[in-house]
C-alpha cells in the first residue's frame, strides 16, 4: 500500500468514525503529518485529497509551505525564539504555544506583516513529566495574556496523549475537551465562538479522540508509513 491509499483510508475510517459518534464528518480536519517524508509524498496525499499537512520543524515547514501552495501548512513542534519569524503566516495555524514569551514575538511579526495569527495552546492534561504544555491550571493565565495581544488571536487546546493506553488516551482527550468547555463559557460570546478548536489525537488514537470531541487530528505514521 502506499501513501495514496494508505491517505485515503484514513480519510475513510475517519468519515466512518464520525458517522458512529454522530458527528459530522466536516467538523474534523485530518492533518497529514509529514514530518518523516519529502516532497513526494506529500505530492501523493494531495493527490488523495489531503489539504492540510503538519510538520515540527521550521526547515521542513519552509521548504514544503513555499513549495506547496495550495493546501494548509500547520507547526505542530516545538517553538524556539529565533525561528518565530519562519512559521508566522507560513503555518495557519500554531498548535504548540506555551509560552508567554514565544507569545509576545509571533503578535510582534504578525503585527509587522499586517496579519493575525492562529493560535492553539498546548496543555499537559496527563502530566507526563515528558511532554511539553502548560498544565490545566496555568492555560487561564496564558489565555488572558493572549487575550491582550491584537495579532494572535487563540483557536482552541492542543494536547498528547500518553502512548499505548487507549484508555488514558481517552482521559486526557475528555479533560482537554472539559477544559476548552470551561475556558469557552468564560468568554465573551463572540469569543467563544472562535475558541472551539480540539487538536487531539494521533496514529495510534485519533479514533478516541474523535469520540471524544476532536476537531483536529494529526495522523503521520498511519498515513506516512508502511510500517505503522
Ligand atoms: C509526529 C507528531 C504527530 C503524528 O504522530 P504519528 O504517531 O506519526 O501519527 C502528531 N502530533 C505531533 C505533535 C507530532 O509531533
Amino acid at each position: 500500500m502506499g501513501t495514496k491509499e494508505r491517505y485515503e483510508n484514513a480519510a475513510a475510517e475517519l468519515a466512518d468514525v464520525c458517522a458512529r459518534a454522530g458527528r459530522n464528518p466536516a467538523d474534523v480536519v485530518l492533518v497529514a503529518v509529514s514530518k518523516t517524508v519529502g516532497p513526494d509524498e506529500v505530492a501523493c496525499a494531495i493527490e488523495a485529497g489531503a489539504r492540510d499537512f503538519g510538520e515540527n520543524r521550521p526547515d521542513q515547514l519552509m521548504t514544503k509551505a513555499d513549495q506547496f501552495t495550495d493546501v494548509n501548512w500547520h507547526f505542530i513542534g516545538n517553538i524556539q525564539s529565533r525561528r518565530i519569524r519562519d512559521i508566522v503566516g507560513r503555518a495557519v495555524l500554531v498548535h504548540s504555544l506555551f509560552e508567554e514569551r514565544h507569545a509576545r514575538k509571533i503578535d510582534e511579526v504578525a503585527r509587522e506583516r499586517g496579519i493575525v495569527q492562529d493560535v492553539l495552546l498546548e496543555v499537559n492534561v496527563s502530566g507526563e513529566e515528558s511532554k511539553s504544555g502548560r498544565t490545566p491550571d496555568d492555560v487561564r493565565d496564558l489565555l488572558e495574556y493572549c487575550r491582550s495581544l491584537k495579532n494572535v488571536r487563540v483557536r482552541g487546546l492542543m494536547t498528547m496523549a500518553p502512548q499505548g493506553d487507549s484508555d488514558i488516551a481517552r482521559k486526557t482527550f475528555a479533560g482537554l475537551r472539559t477544559l476548552r468547555d470551561e475556558l469557552a463559557s468564560e468568554l465573551p460570546a463572540d469569543e467563544a465562538e472562535s475558541f472551539s478548536e480540539l487538536s487531539m489525537g494521533m496514529s495510534e488514537d485519533w479514533r478516541e479522540a474523535v469520540e471524544e470531541g476532536a476537531t483536529i487530528v494529526r495522523v503521520g505514521r498511519a498515513i506516512f508509513s508502511d510500517a505503522f
